[in-house]
């Protein structure tokens, strides 16, 4: 049995047709037409008037929480369970993120302890959509208006996931996905901002070019920016790879369908496996997590596949837990329970696009089954 990796990407279609064409017309850099090409396909698959191109998600975090004007003394909320990326733009930008816990069956960040949070320092939400179920988005827009908060919504494990059918990525005052190889879609390093307002877009344009003066003169700053451009090469992989996400996104869910026949038998053993659908939602399956009853069964169970040759990942490590936040005197004495349960007892299987549904969830399930039985 060949090693089953916890991700592939599939690069089967006009990946190499149009990677092609960069190279014979030398448009390699971040001039050239696949960038405008992709930022405009995909804004509009989205249904954002607006995408900027950059060169990866969490820089697309960085220049979402500058452009709205988050900085020091202001307050931003946010899951304590996610990805480093959001927690350290909101940190570098001097302000706080004030975290909240997770909701026991989506893992998202539980909307219900958002209000309490808020104080006069308050300037943002930023949602994380987690795994392959959105957040509830309409309490929190709800929230949003009720006390003149902006919505920052990372979407970045949600390439064609839809909140009561309609887009994720369609929701935040900015909304950023990211196209690293383990997501939807991917452009090997990448990510994109997206938006209505055009002055946001030009000012996200701005600072992922260093705040260059579109209209100025060269070389004359009056502001700090990155250079958080994406490539043309980058972009002409992601405009053949959108040519392919609807099938992609129907192959994940295949995998979910899978997995859960395949593994069901675990319920009854207390492991914890995705929600198939909410009351907005189907289940994308961005990966495949499961939750252990406690830790020393996950430790026992994730070395057992790994023996095996079955990649897997633990869960993200809570924000509030992170060593790092915790040395610069963040979060002291801060307790989300389900959050770290979370951490402490979740990991996923291989989710990639690559995986084989029929040879390769066998080979994992009569695994579980061999150590549970
Ligand atoms: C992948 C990811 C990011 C970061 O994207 P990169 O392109 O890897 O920088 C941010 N947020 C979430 C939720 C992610 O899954």
């Amino acid at each position: 049995m060949n090693p089953i990796p916890v991700n592939t990407p599939l690069l089967n279609g006009n990946e190499l047709k149009y990677l092609t064409e960069c190279i014979e017309t030398g448009w390699i850099s971040s001039e050239g037409p696949f960038i405008s090409k992709f930022e405009q396909q995909f804004s509009t698959y989205i249904g954002r008037d607006y995408g900027v191109a950059v060169s990866n998600g969490s820089a697309a975090l960085d220049i979402a929480v500058k452009a709205l004007n988050i900085g020091p003394g202001d307050e931003v909320i946010m899951p304590t369970f996610t990805i480093i990326s959001p927690a350290q733009s909101v940190v570098t930008a001097g302000a706080l993120p004030v975290l909240v816990d997770s909701d026991s069956l989506t893992w998202n960040m539980d909307v219900t302890q958002i209000e309490d949070k808020i104080t006069s320092r308050t300037k943002a939400i930023l949602v994380v959509h987690i795994y392959g179920l959105p957040v509830d988005m309409d309490p929190v827009i709800e929230i949003a208006k009720k006390h003149q908060l902006k919505i920052i919504e990372d979407a970045a494990e949600m390439h064609g996931q839809t909140y009561k059918d309609k887009m994720c990525g369609s929701f935040g005052d900015i909304s950023i996905f990211s196209f690293y190889p383990n997501k939807h879609i991917t452009t090997g390093e990448g990510g994109m901002l997206l938006c209505n307002d055009k002055e946001l877009a030009e000012r996200c344009k701005k600072l992922r070019n260093l705040c260059f003066e579109p209209n100025g003169p060269r070389f004359v700053h009056d502001e700090l920016g990155w250079n958080y451009r994406m490539t043309n090469l980058q972009a002409a992989l992601g405009v053949a790879q959108l040519e392919q996400l609807e099938g992609f996104i129907e192959k994940k869910r295949a995998m979910g369908t899978t997995y859960q026949k395949g593994l069901s038998f675990l319920k009854d053993k207390g492991y914890q496996l995705p929600v198939e659908k909410t009351n907005f939602s189907e289940n994308i399956y961005w990966v495949f997590g499961i939750v252990a009853p406690n830790q020393a069964e996950k430790e026992k169970i994730v070395s057992h596949l790994t023996e095996s040759k079955i990649g897997t990942r633990p869960f993200f490590w809570c924000m509030h837990e992170q060593p790092v936040f915790q040395k610069m005197g963040l979060f002291k004495n801060e307790k989300y329970p389900m959050a770290e349960k979370l951490a402490r007892n979740g990991f996923y299987l291989p989710s990639g696009l690559g995986l084989d549904l029929i040879k390769d969830v066998k080979f994992i399930k009569d695994n579980f089954y061999s150590l549970l039985k």
